[in-house]
């Protein structure tokens, strides 16, 4: 999942009312003719889960193959082999998606498949052998249970952000917690959530030229909250999960993505040491250097449903802010 606030989209929004699409493609012609745009997606549903609707996660099938064809008319789509051999045409573009939730095997692969467009998706392996996903137990517990904020905010963990108190769940924490209640959350956050895929869906998609998978942790932690030795385990252990599957990458997305306030810059070079060949994070800018190691994501939502808004979203996220990497 990620962590990204909607202001760009309202931006978006409002500017895409002028009719300028040409002139949007012509700017784009220029701004990213030597650039690679990675894209980023998590949930492909007519029927999203509450977690993807609060976070703003799903793209519904239509708008998604509409924007996959927008993509594949504007850009030149490159597939992670492509890119870690550095064949990178002008103007590339990579489609990426994050956690491993059913509908991308069974809505986005189709509509991928229409198009010929190759893509990776980064998973976590735990919540598909059947365990609670992280990243939904801790949001669930920040969204819907007052006694869990109210301990979180007793704990006098510094600058707390209402909106991502999340990000503040280490596991001792929320063991801690979860130890002084009798609650049995495996089934609500499950619910919350939505469904995740499963090893059978996996193993038969591992043998689709166009389908690569990649990693995102074992049990999508917040990166920025474990030690080096906790990452890299938590990374391990995954890679042996996913080493089972011939199409798996040593590519890596980090969970919730945004850097510095969910990873350190330092901990992307601690993957590379140890045999990462690309980390991904999800700051929203282009790439200007198509080789790098480390590379910027965009996520397009379901608001970004004309040719307008898509150009609009792509450059307000390329003038915005200072560049990660
Ligand atoms: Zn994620």
């Amino acid at each position: 999942m990620r962590n990204e606030l909607t202001f760009c989209n309202k931006i978006v929004n409002f500017a895409s009312v002028v009719p300028l699409e040409k002139c949007y493609r012509y700017a784009g012609n220029i701004l990213l003719k030597n650039t690679l745009m990675v894209f980023t997606y998590h949930d492909v549903s007519s029927d999203p889960s509450e977690f993807s609707r609060t976070f703003d996660l799903n793209t519904s099938p239509d708008v998604f193959d509409y924007q996959m064809r927008f993509i594949a008319d504007e850009f030149n789509i490159v597939s992670p082999d492509d890119l870690l051999e550095n064949r990178l045409p002008e103007k590339a573009a990579l489609i990426t998606f994050d956690d491993g939730f059913e509908s991308y095997f069974r809505k986005a692969i189709p509509i991928l498949e229409k198009y010929r467009i190759p893509s990776i998706i980064f998973l976590n392996m735990s919540p598909i052998k059947g365990s609670v996903f992280w990243a939904g137990l801790i949001t669930y517990l920040c969204e819907k249970r007052e006694d869990f904020k109210e301990y979180l905010l007793g704990k006098s963990l510094g600058n707390l952000r209402k909106k991502t108190l999340f990000l503040s769940c280490d596991r001792r924490l929320v063991k801690a917690y979860l130890d002084r209640t009798d609650d049995d959350l495996h089934e609500e956050v499950s619910k919350y959530v939505g469904r995740f895929a499963t090893e059978k869906e996996l193993a038969e998609a591992s043998v689709n030229s166009l389908v690569y998978y990649g990693n995102h942790l074992f049990k999508h932690d917040v990166p920025l909250l474990l030690s080096d030795e906790e990452l890299l385990s938590s990374y391990s252990r995954n890679r042996e999960e996913l080493m089972k599957y011939a199409n798996y990458r040593d590519m890596f997305s980090f969970p919730f993505g945004q850097p510095g306030t969910c990873f350190f810059r330092k901990q992307a070079d601690l993957l590379i040491e140890n045999g990462v060949k690309k980390v991904f994070n999800t700051s929203g800018k282009l790439n200007r250097e198509m080789g790098s190691s480390c590379l910027n994501r965009l996520s397009l939502s379901d608001s970004n449903d004309t040719k307008g808004k898509i150009w609009l979203k792509i450059f307000y996220q390329m003038f915005k802010g200072q560049i990660m990497y």
